[in-house]
């Protein structure tokens, strides 16, 4: 083993104070203090590295070693240190940490790269605070949307005030974005956030792309009355509505066994809410993912048909919001075959695998060539105080991102 399992252990231990919650959990919201703590020490083992740092105008920490040539594009790596407001301590952290292991690695053995290269912790990956997360990753590159810094939190403070509080200038942005080109190749460790490689009892996965996630917000209407009192027959019941399309949603998604796809009801609102009467609105999210996006299309033809089925049925009425729609992202083959070379070289037997969460690197998809090493995770558990990875896990993980950020420096040199 080339890199510090010892310290990256300690860094681990030492950044799992900041936000802790209860006994393993996290609360490390984006743009607040504690996130601001964690950024202090990110950014002292950066210098330690032999790195500069900066906080841009998104919110995102940077740190830098400058290469000889710094003319040439960076190699990227990193994750986020954000978390879900009831969170583990290692989902986003794994990808921050492994890579400054790696580059503080890079340093003690005197390895002076051409390319220059940044590790990044990008703001808001979450994106719970403002109902829309990846952030500091899309900002890099341009790609933020119309209004996305009047959106509110709960305590109704705006992204830009947030922002600003921060010590971010919004009114700035693009001198923190990236041109085309300028980024070599980003690299990102995470957490894998599911159960297929701890069922396989392998400890490294290299992910294979980003299934692209459907988000919709649904709004059914139908007839508030008595409970006691409207007779079965005559009820324009919408959450009755709702309930079916819910099983209609999970029939879809499960038609074919052992496929990747899967399809989530997860918030609901019903309206007026009462014991006794009958739900007049009700409004739900939908969540459909696939590797495959010729499935995924199909799937969202025959659940747009099951809401129409089932609203004649009930007599209700519909509206469908688009909130997110991004198609699948693959990982580059280059970067794949360096990792899987990395793997082999420490007798790691790793599967391919997809990612059904995403994540920073796919947003980075947009503009350059990317890869992700997953480190298997307890149970599969995720955004969760239970959430679990070994240290002797992460090491591993550490050591191939380590090899492969070695490789893609010198095949250049
Ligand atoms: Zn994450």
């Amino acid at each position: 083993m080339t890199i510090n399992a010892a310290r990256l252990q300690s860094h681990f231990e030492a950044m799992s104070l900041i936000g802790k919650l209860g006994e393993t959990g996290t609360c490390r919201p984006t743009l607040t203090k504690t996130e601001m703590e964690a950024f202090k020490l990110a950014s002292s083992w950066m210098l330690e590295a032999g790195m500069t740092t900066r906080i841009d105008n998104f919110g995102n920490l940077v740190g830098r070693l400058e290469g000889t040539h710094p003319e040439l594009p960076v190699l990227m790596m990193g994750s986020h240190l954000d978390s879900q407001p009831y969170g583990g301590r290692f989902d986003g952290v794994a990808g921050v940490l492994t890579a400054i292991e790696a580059v503080t690695k890079l340093t003690e053995q005197g390895i002076k790269p051409q390319r220059t290269i940044e590790v990044i912790s990008f703001a808001d990956e979450e994106g719970w605070r403002f109902n829309k997360g990846l952030f500091g990753s899309r900002g890099i590159l341009g790609r933020l949307e119309e209004g996305e810094l009047d959106r509110t939190d709960k305590e109704v403070i705006t992204r830009r005030k947030a922002l600003i509080d921060f010590g971010c200038d919004p009114d700035k942005f693009k001198e923190s974005e990236y041109a085309p080109g300028s980024i070599h190749c980003f690299l990102e460790l995470h957490i894998e956030q599911g159960p297929v490689l701890d069922l396989a009892n392998k400890p490294i996965g290299v992910v294979s792309g980003i299934s692209g996630p459907l988000w919709w917000t649904v709004k059914l209407k139908g007839m508030a009355g008595h409970a006691g009192s409207v007779p079965m027959p005559i009820r324009q019941d919408a959450l009755v509505g709702a309930a079916e399309i819910i099983l209609a949603l999970r029939h879809i998604a499960t038609q074919i066994p052992g496929a990747p796809t899967v399809g989530t009801v997860g918030t609901m609102n019903v309206f007026p809410g009462s014991r006794n009467i009958i739900a007049e609105d009700v409004e739900f999210t939908v969540d459909l993912r696939d590797i495959d996006l010729n499935r995924r299309n199909t799937y969202e033809a025959q659940l747009r048909g099951q809401i129409e089925a089932v609203c004649r049925k009930h007599n209700l009425t519909y509206s469908i919001t688009e909130d997110w729609n991004s198609e699948p992202r693959y990982c580059a083959d280059w970067l794949k075959q360096i990792i899987h070379a990395q793997c082999t070289h420490l007798n790691l037997d790793a599967p391919e695998l997809m990612s059904g969460p995403f994540h920073d690197a796919m947003a980075l998809s947009y503009a350059t060539d990317y890869a992700m090493i997953f480190v298997r995770c307890k149970d599969g558990i995720s955004h969760n105080p239970l959430e679990f990875a070994s240290y002797e896990d992460l090491a591993l993980g550490a050591e191939v991102l380590y090899g492969t950020m070695v490789e893609v420096l010198g095949r250049e040199v």
